[in-house]
């Protein structure tokens, strides 16, 4: 399988070519040249396969430059049911993503927050981890990961990372902005690979200097320096697999559909959901659920992509879905736009000069009703009487934005053709987000026996000013130390 970028660079590199990078040398995101067809002998095949086997059966369509029995082997590490261990209570560790039915087979929740860090970020992180270490391994090469991260994909990249050969991670975090369940998760690590940096600032200062060291191109080249962002094409590719073992859980027969609503920050998760149903996977529908930052809502209602600027963008109470431009997006406008790099480029063109684009005003919106999405927006009020309404009705409690999902999906049911069962993304387990259960609730949320306590556990973290050239030397020591 040979990789274009959307906005149409001559190169065609493979999977592994891209793994380690970023963007395109165009600026562009990459995707498969073709999305491959899924016969219909396969889904029969597929619908008994585990986890790690549906996965390497799905990745290895998208992966032809790892041998077969490597990526064998990395599935299977990365999918047990020891790193997945955080099902819900009733629900089997084995299946990795179960269904939680709040109505019996019409009516659940996919569980996506059973691994290390409780949130769906896992299901693609851990892979990415085995993946960087075989690719790093077979090349002789190193790379030092340097993200900025308000809580989730810091954290899924730290527990992906850790113990890692040829991998180190200096993850920035705002000093005393998480949470402390968030800061004991990330900081307790003690792995010799992965350090910590509290700066005394917002986040987005942690991410200007993140920036600014990226845009010191000898130092990126000197120190090896990467990143493990959302637009990375592989943990596009690990997430549509559970697309797949969802829609197994929910029907019978493949000639059954399912409606899969998606809480959607930088349209990574949901993008993944699109390319499962262009390879053939029978979706009827895909609703996607924001938050107050309602960009994407805004799109899919009306045609009209408009970034907001960083000042717009609402701190709320799902924060992971606090986005002011959605990343992944590009993707899905190069399909819409019928796959014309020309077209992608020149709408970027305008998007990243901070303007907006109009797919209504020139038609090309109408096409939009061929790729099945839905869409709705959800408040923080909204969240609340989601959460309350969940508990007091299935006795189930669901974290901040998992009820966004819920609550766009109730709005978007009319959507959804009779019959057809609707799994809602639960995109994070709710101990994450105590503070807004104790106020829906007036109770703790649950908390997984093993993490009891974790806030007590000796830290591991170096404050630091916001400051790009202690922050410079402070990698340089360590990675010469
Ligand atoms: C990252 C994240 C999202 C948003 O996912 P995207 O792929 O960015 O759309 C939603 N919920 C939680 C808990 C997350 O961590």
């Amino acid at each position: 399988m040979k990789y274009l970028s959307t906005r149409g660079h001559a190169a065609r590199p493979e999977f592994c070519d891209i793994l380690l990078g970023g963007l395109a040398p165009d600026g562009g995101l990459y995707l498969p040249e073709t999305y491959p067809q899924v016969t219909r002998a396969e889904l029969d095949a597929w619908r008994g396969l585990s986890y790690a086997d549906l996965a390497f059966a799905i990745l290895s369509k998208y992966i032809t430059d790892i041998p077969a029995a490597d990526l064998k082997a990395i599935c299977d590490k990365t999918y047990t049911a020891d790193v997945y261990r955080f099902v819900r209570p009733g629900d089997n560790a084995a299946d990795i993503t179960p269904v939680h039915w709040l109505e019996a087979g019409r009516f659940g929740l996919l569980e996506l927050s059973n691994g290390p860090t409780l949130a769906f970020k896992d299901m693609a992180m851990q892979l990415l981890g085995n993946l960087f270490e075989y690719v790093l391994d077979k090349r002789g090469e190193t790379i030092n990961i340097l993200g900025a991260t308000s809580g989730d994909t810091g954290s899924a990249a730290e527990y992906a990372m850790r113990g890692k050969h040829g991998v180190t991670v200096f993850m920035l975090s705002p000093h005393g902005k998480m949470s402390p369940f968030q800061r004991a998760q990330m900081y307790s690590l003690q792995d010799a690979n992965i350090y910590n940096i509290a700066v005394t600032g917002m986040f987005d200062d942690a991410q200007d200097i993140v920036k600014a060291v990226s845009n010191d191109a000898a130092f990126k080249a000197k120190y090896k320096i990467g990143a493990v962002n959302s637009i990375n094409w592989a943990r596009v590719a690990a997430q549509i697999v559970y697309y797949f073992k969802g829609y197994f859980a929910a029907t019978k027969s493949n000639d059954e559909q399912v409606a899969f609503c998606v809480p959607s920050g930088n349209f990574g998760n949901i993008c993944a959901g699109h390319i499962a149903r262009q390879m053939g996977l029978p979706v009827s529908r895909l609703i996607l659920a924001t938050n107050e930052n309602d960009v994407l809502d805004e799109f899919f209602q009306t045609g009209v992509y408009r970034p907001r600027k960083a000042a717009e963008t609402q701190v709320t109470s799902s924060p992971s879905m606090d986005i002011s431009k959605a990343s992944n997006f590009e993707r899905f406008v190069f399909d819409l736009v019928g796959r014309n790099p020309q077209r992608v480029a020149e709408l970027w063109k305008s998007v990243d000069a901070g303007g907006t684009f109009d797919l209504a005003a020139s038609g090309e919106f109408a096409d939009s009703r061929n790729y099945a999405f839905v869409s709705g927006r959800s408040t923080h009020a909204d969240r609340l009487a989601t959460i309350r309404q969940v508990f007091e009705t299935y006795g189930t409690v669901i974290d901040t934005h998992t009820a966004d999902g819920v609550k766009v999906a109730w709005d978007c049911a009319d959507s959804v053709p009779a019959g057809v069962p609707l799994l809602v993304l639960e995109t994070a387990l709710p101990v994450k987000f105590a503070e807004t259960i104790r106020e829906a609730l007036g109770r703790e949320p649950e908390r997984p026996a093993e993490l009891d306590g974790i806030e007590a556990l000796p830290q591991r973290v170096e404050v630091m000013a916001p400051d790009v050239d202690a922050i410079k030397r402070f990698i340089v020591q360590h990675l010469e130390a």
